[in-house]
């Protein structure tokens, strides 16, 4: 529903031109909550204003429906934003604050009234709408934001870091809430984060950007447990990575062999060639085992417990680390100590190939 083609956005020029777009590609469906997810500076704010308008891009279409959006000033386009810092305007009340955009749109009064008044509900704001926006908790002004931009029905909201400024417990309730007025409303989200857990917990689908350019598209789990490349498997969960010879391919299934010599099976990308390569796996898919029955043996080096599992650091033959999280079951005896001779193990086809 809203494509966006080769988007490249340079800011200044000759030598000192930078690249804060570089031919993002990307279509994003009708009433999808569609997340963008990197490290800072990676050019996810920089995406988000090209859709608003706020950017205008070097080079590159931005289509919705079909139609060019780029020729058309932000407050023309059909969409809406909430920024990081929410910014309400305190003189006014919680209600004229949701009002105040469908004023704008010279709606007449009897909507606007039943539609504040919807919106309220959908917040769950409604015993506070003739508070000032200056008497309210952060959370709550944060929905109260939210509302304000729902109600003239944009057909896509775009969201930057709008839970970045609270704390840690109405942050878990506010995703609940979004993913709900989400599905509750239709319309399309796109959200910025850098929060991992965030994008994952909360997105139909995650773009994975660094440096400019979108680096993977996928659902949560094709993201997590396929990964395409070293930079994804690392900035997204925890990964170990063990430099392999990959021997043949064989559709999706790839034969490999670990540093120890030991040969095994493991999900390939799509340009897997044979030759040097690294292998990406889990710390949760992977298990402590005696090691005449391992992939690959080494020495406990930090045993760290963490209440719901125990992550064991391995220290390979092979010089590398590799850390192994199990769950603990209830009353678990501590069975492991560091200096122990242990094996590491992992099922066939867990470990994925990568694209350097
Ligand atoms: P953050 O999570 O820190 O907000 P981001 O991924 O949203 O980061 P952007 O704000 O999109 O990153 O910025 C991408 C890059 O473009 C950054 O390196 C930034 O310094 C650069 N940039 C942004 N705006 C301008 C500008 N007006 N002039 C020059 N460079 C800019």
């Amino acid at each position: 529903m809203i494509e966006i083609e080769g988007v490249t956005k340079i800011y200044g020029e000759g030598k000192s031109a930078f690249h804060a777009l570089d031919d993002v590609s990307v279509t994003i469906r009708e009433n999808e909550f569609f997340t963008l997810l990197g490290p800072s500076g990676c050019g996810k704010t920089t995406l988000l204003r090209t859709i608003a308008g706020f950017v205008d891009p070097t080079r590159g279409a931005i289509r919705l429906a079909g139609k060019s959006l780029l020729e058309s000033p932000p407050h023309k386009r059909p969409v809406n934003t909430v920024f990081q810092s929410y910014a309400l305007f305190p003189h006014m009340t919680v209600a004229q604050n949701i009002a105040f955009g469908l004023e704008m749109q010279g709606k007449p009064r009897v909507e606007v009234k039943e539609t504040v008044a919807r919106m309220l509900e959908l917040v769950r704001m409604t015993p506070m709408a003739d508070r000032q926006t200056g008497q309210i908790s952060g959370g709550q002004q944060q929905r109260v934001a939210l509302a304000r931009a729902l109600a003239p029905r944009p057909e896509v909201l775009l969201l930057d870091e709008p839970l970045s400024a609270l704390d840690f417990k109405l942050r878990k309730d506010m995703q609940l809430e979004l993913k709900r007025l989400q599905a509750e409303t239709g319309i399309t989200f796109i959200f910025v984060t850098h929060d991992q857990e965030e994008a994952l917990t909360m997105s139909d689908r995650i773009a994975v950007m660094n440096a400019g350019r979108i680096r993977q598209i996928g659902s949560p789990r094709e993201i997590y447990d396929q990964p395409a490349e070293r930079f994804v498997a690392d900035f997204i969960g925890d990964t170990n990575f063990v430099e392999i010879e990959l021997l043949e391919t064989e559709g999706e299934t790839a034969g490999i062999r670990l540093p120890s010599g030991r040969e095994t099976r493991a999900r390939s990308g799509a340009e897997a060639r044979p030759g040097k390569a690294t292998l990406a796996v889990r710390p949760e898919h992977a298990r402590l085992v005696p090691p005449e029955e391992a992939l690959m043996a080494g020495t406990l080096a930090e045993i760290v417990y963490f209440g719901t599992d125990t992550h064991y650091h391995v220290a390979l033959d092979s010089g590398a680390r590799f850390v192994i999280r199990q769950q603990n079951a209830p009353h678990h005896r501590q069975t492991h100590a560091t200096g122990d001779r242990v094996g590491v193990s992992f099922a066939p086809g867990v470990g994925q190939v990568l694209r350097d």
